[in-house]
Parts: C-alpha cells; structure tokens; sequence
C-alpha cells in the first residue's frame, strides 16, 4: 500500500507517519529526512540542496523526483511506503504517478493534516527551541509556509480529482490524531 502524507510544516506529518509505518510494517521515506542527512554529510546532493533548504524555498522537482525513483527501486519498497511530505508540487505528483504506474501500483490514499496557520506558527517555535533547524527560523517558516500555499495546497484539489484525498483534523493528542488516521484508511 503506498500512502502519501500531506499538510503544512509542523502538521505532525512525521510523527503520524512513523506510528503507521510501524503498525503497516512498511518503510516510511521523507525527503526531508534525506535532504538533512544529505546537507549533514556533505554529498553533492547536499550541497546543492543546502541554500534553498535553509532559506525555506522548495528543492526542484528533478532532484526529487530522482530520489524517489532511488527509494522506490529498494527492496523493502516492493510492498508500498508511508511517504511524508515527499509530493509538494503539481509536477512531482504527475512524476509519482509515473513512477508508480510504471510498477503497477498507485498512490493507495493521500491523507491531509489539516491545521490551522496560528497552531503551525505556535507548534514550529516550540520545535525550534527543540530542534534547532536552520529553517525553523521565522524567517524561513514564513518561506515555507507561502511555498506550501502557493505550489503545495493546489495538490489537494488534484488528488481530490482522483478520489484518493483524505481530510485528517490534526489538532488534538498524538493518540486521538492517529486514531483518525486508522479510521480514515478504514483500519
Ligand atoms: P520538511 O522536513 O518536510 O519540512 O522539509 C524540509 C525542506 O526540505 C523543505 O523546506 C524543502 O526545502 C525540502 N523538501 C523536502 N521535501 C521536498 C519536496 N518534496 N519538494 C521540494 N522540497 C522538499
């Protein structure tokens, strides 16, 4: 089963994802995560990734598109992926949907953590003092954020064509959110 996560930065994306994953038994891929280790590590990647990370920009289409097909050709990947945040533009969802059909399977169902802008904002400065990411900073969060509005939301109507969006209220405990989770996959 492939299930692609969706929702502004700080949505709880990630800890969601980890919890389904784990009671799927499936891999769970975001290019977040990549991307970081990348700049951490200092590959090529990295290094071409690392300006437009830190300021809040999105990274290209191409560059994701080819880690996805990498992820995708791992053996653990043949049974479906949990991927958080890896579909952010029109152009990368038309590229899933290429290198998926190419294998015969299809974006199973695209969960969106819906939440408001003032609980983002609360919720990523909390994660700053934690964290310390270069792009929790409020000038960069305010990056992210119009990128999400701007190239990201207009994904949820193309899903919504395709039948496979589901909503997911994403206030509440961890506990109560992954309940939604469960019930909105029909689990
Ligand atoms: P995240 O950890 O999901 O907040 O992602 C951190 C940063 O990685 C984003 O602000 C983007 O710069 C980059 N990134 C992650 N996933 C993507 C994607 N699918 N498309 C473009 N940029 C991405």
């Amino acid at each position: 089963m492939d299930i692609l996560l969706m929702g502004p930065p700080g949505a709880g994306k990630g800890t969601q994802g980890a919890l389904l994953a784990e009671s799927l038994g499936l891999p769970k891929f975001a290019t977040g995560d990549l991307l970081r280790d990348a700049v951490k590590r200092g590959t090529p990647l990295g290094l071409q990734a690392r300006a437009v990370m830190e300021a809040g920009h999105l990274v290209g289409d191409e560059i994701i598109l080819g880690v996805v097909r990498d992820e995708l050709a791992k053996p653990e990947a043949a049974k479906g992926v949990i991927f958080d945040g890896v579909v952010r533009t029109i152009p990368q969802a038309e590229g899933m949907e290429r290198i998926l059909t190419d294998k015969g399977r299809a974006m199973d169902a695209v969960l969106f953590f819906d939440v408001t802008d003032q609980e983002i904002l609360s919720r990523l400065e909390r994660r700053r003092a934690v964290e310390q990411r270069a792009d929790d900073d409020p000038a960069a969060v305010a990056t992210r954020l119009e990128a999400y509005r701007d190239q990201t939301s207009p994904l949820l109507a193309w899903y919504e064509a395709r039948k496979s969006l589901r909503r997911i209220p994403a206030v509440g405990t961890v506990a109560e959110i992954a309940a939604r989770v469960r019930q909105a996959l029909g689990r």
